[in-house]
């Protein structure tokens, strides 16, 4: 494990003093490479809260060009970026706020053709896609390989977050069997709503990697800011579930 430098301990001074936290949780961090599934109006600034934090490495898959429409709330994406890929305005917002931070930006959208790939180059992976195929996708292959991950989504002004430790917690595909009816690719958004929903994904990510306070295993958090209700349901493993049923619990 490579140890925190100088520049590492005066850029994360502030965070140092988190209780809990600590040289050994930064260290943690700045040895990690977390991949992220999407860099909208979720992924986005969640990569950033990740690179804000001085992980090690960010893997980041977003296809597609910039449009004027993204902007109210990709925000790593820049106005002079429209029309091109979305991956080089976030590579270069990222790169610019942090720099020792490592970015790898690939210009795709997780698929069941390219998870397991993606996934082998992260230790810990968060789903910010807005469809079930790629969260799917994303689910089956963190079971596969025993990775831990953040599933995090949101709709209109409500939001929820799920960490799955495979063998530990339910997996995705134990509290969603199928895709659910009338899901819709495109769908009411407020950029705070799915940054809020983004920096509670980037916490538990944050807390499991660097090993301090209580991640919500078991649960899923979830929020509505339309009344500010935040709470957390308890949630179990699927004994029946096509996915995670084959590992043993712990
Ligand atoms: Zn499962």
């Amino acid at each position: 494990m490579k140890e925190l430098t100088d520049l590492d301990r005066a850029l994360y001074e502030w965070q140092l003093d988190v209780p809990g936290f600590g040289e050994s949780g930064q260290a943690k961090l700045r040895n990690a490479t977390a991949l992220v599934s999407r860099a909208g109006g979720l992924g986005g600034p969640l990569a950033f809260s990740l690179a804000a934090a001085g992980i090690g490495k960010l893997v980041i898959a977003h296809a597609g060009d910039l449009r004027h429409d993204d902007l109210n709330r990709q925000i790593l994406m820049r106005h002079d970026g429209i029309g091109k890929p979305r991956v080089e305005s976030l590579r270069a917002t990222l790169q610019a706020f942090n720099p020792h931070v490592e970015v790898e930006a690939i210009p795709e959208n997780v698929s069941d053709e390219n998870a397991a790939r993606l996934v082998e180059k992260a230790d810990i992976v968060f789903g910010a896609a807005p469809l079930f195929e790629e969260r799917f996708a994303l689910n089956r292959e963190c079971v596969r390989q025993g990775k831990p991950l953040i599933d995090a989504a949101m709709f209109s002004l409500e939001g929820q977050v799920m960490p799955i430790v495979p063998g530990r917690t339910p997996c995705l595909a134990c509290l969603y069997p199928e895709i659910p009816p009338h899901w819709k690719r495109r769908f009411p958004v407020i950029g705070a709503v799915s940054a809020l929903a983004a920096n509670l994904a980037a916490m538990e990510g944050i807390k499991l990697l660097a090993g301090f306070g209580e991640v919500a295993l078991n649960r899923l958090i979830y929020f509505d800011t339309a009344m500010m209700r935040f709470q957390q349901i308890r949630i179990q493993r699927n004994p029946d579930c096509a996915i995670c049923q084959s590992l043993p619990s712990s």
